[in-house]
């Protein structure tokens, strides 16, 4: 397999793509935005002119797209790219997306003979320039294997995980997702709590680090803002709350009621009304230090 197509060159997606170019792939690319394109091609990669331009002749065809909204439409609206791809091909979504988009272009691949797997990834726009993301796969086994080469020029080999049917990836990675963004807002009540109460923060701190309530959001992702005030803007609260939303949408297809979902999703959203679409992913934690009056940093205290 050499032919490769990338739509979506952002933040995850150049990188991603760029890891295709310099591994040798005989790279196609395409975006919307043609900056991002112009990046790619410095770098090696074919511009395509089109969506159904970068899917024509390809054997394997990468989308990385922010929303479910954007794969429905490269994928199955006019001009797609299922229609332009040839039979034997292999159609990988790696965004963060919904099972019941991904179920429908399964159906329109597979009328024209195309494979189809979903690949979401975790580890930021770090992960994705170091080319260490970890991947989370949903479909046919046989096919996961014939792509898997592709998927560890991106990836850390060890965490490039097969996870079962179609779907199967879009919803381990809602999940991971979801219960980061829960520890966000837990993190966020009880060390705003604990200070308030008259605790130091880095007593606080470093007794729940070794405690049974450890967890790395605790110990390692918080510390961004406990050391420096950073709420991580690799990653925008539009995109948080896209994927709650979605984790929410996915509960109730499987009809199990999810209370703190719903609660979570909604202080998210508070947070990214508040703080904008482009706020850093841990504004949660920045919203109770603003409802409790207390900053949480280390140095401080
Ligand atoms: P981004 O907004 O930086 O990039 C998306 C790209 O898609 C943009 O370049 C945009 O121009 C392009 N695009 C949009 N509509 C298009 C269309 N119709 N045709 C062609 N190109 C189009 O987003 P990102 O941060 O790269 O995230 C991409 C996906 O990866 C999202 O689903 C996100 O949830 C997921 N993700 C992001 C991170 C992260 O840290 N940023 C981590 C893990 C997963």
């Amino acid at each position: 397999m050499r032919r490769v197509g990338f739509i979506g060159l952002g933040n995850m997606g150049g990188p991603m793509c760029g890891h295709l170019v310099a591994a040798g792939y005989d790279v196609t690319a395409f975006d919307v935005n043609p900056d991002a394109v112009s990046r790619l091609v410095d770098a090696g990669a074919r511009a395509a002119r089109s969506v159904a331009d970068c899917a024509a002749g390809v054997e394997a065809l990468i989308t990385m797209l922010p929303a479910p909204p954007q794969v429905e439409a490269v994928w199955l609206g006019d001009g797609g790219a299922v229609a332009a791809l040839e039979p034997g091909s292999v159609a990988i979504d790696m965004s963060t997306s919904s099972t019941a988009v991904g179920a429908r272009v399964v159906a329109a691949a597979s009328e024209r003979g195309v494979d189809v797997l979903d690949a979401p990834v975790a580890g930021q726009s770090i992960g994705a320039k170091a080319g260490t993301l970890a991947i989370y796969v949903g479909g046919d086994e046989a096919v996961f294997e014939r792509v898997r080469p592709l998927l560890e020029v991106m990836g850390d080999p060890a965490r490039i995980f097969h996870l079962g049917p179609n779907g199967a990836g879009y919803t381990v990675k809602l999940l991971l997702n979801l219960t980061w963004f829960i520890q966000a807002v837990a993190t966020g009540e009880v060390l705003t709590m604990g200070v308030r109460a008259g605790v130091p923060l880095d007593k606080l701190h470093g007794a729940l680090v070794g405690s049974p309530a450890n967890s790395n959001f605790l110990e390692r992702d918080v510390r961004m803002v406990l050391d420096d005030g950073d709420y991580d803007e690799a990653f925008p609260m539009r995109l948080v709350t896209k994927d709650l939303g979605l984790a929410v949408d996915l509960a109730r297809e499987v009809g199990v009621p999810v209370e703190l979902t719903a609660l979570v999703e909604q202080i998210h959203r508070r947070a990214r009304t508040l703080y904008g679409d482009d706020a850093g992913e841990i504004s949660a934690v920045r919203l109770y230090e603003d409802l409790s009056g207390v900053t949480l940093r280390l140095g401080e205290t």
